[in-house]
C-alpha cells in the first residue's frame, strides 16, 4: 500500500523516475550516530548518483519547498539546503 494519496501521487511522479531508486536509501539517508567522516562520504556518494539523475531538479525544488529535513535529496545534503533557505 502507498503511502502517497490519489490526490498527490501526479505531483511526485518524477519519484519514480530518480536514480535512487535501483541504488537504496543508504547513501541517502543517515543513520543513527553516523560518525561525521562516514557522513561525508555516504554524502558524496549520493551525490554522484544524484549528478546524473534525470529528475534533479524536481526533486531539488520538491525538497526546498517542502522543507525536508533529512537526507540528500537533487543532489544537497541537509546542511546545504538550510544554508541556502
Ligand atoms: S536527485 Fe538524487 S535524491 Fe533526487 S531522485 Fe534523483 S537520485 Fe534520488
Amino acid at each position: 500500500m502507498s503511502l502517497l494519496s490519489e490526490h498527490t501521487r501526479p505531483a511526485l511522479g518524477w519519484r519514480f523516475r530518480g536514480s535512487c531508486r535501483s541504488a537504496g536509501e543508504f547513501y541517502f539517508f543517515a543513520p543513527d550516530d553516523e560518525p561525521s567522516h562516514v557522513r561525508r562520504r555516504r554524502e558524496a556518494a549520493a551525490k554522484r548518483i544524484c549528478a546524473s539523475c534525470p529528475v534533479l531538479t524536481e526533486c531539488r525544488t520538491h525538497a526546498m519547498l517542502s522543507r525536508e529535513r533529512h537526507g540528500v535529496w537533487g543532489g544537497l545534503s541537509e546542511r546545504e539546503r538550510r544554508t541556502r533557505r
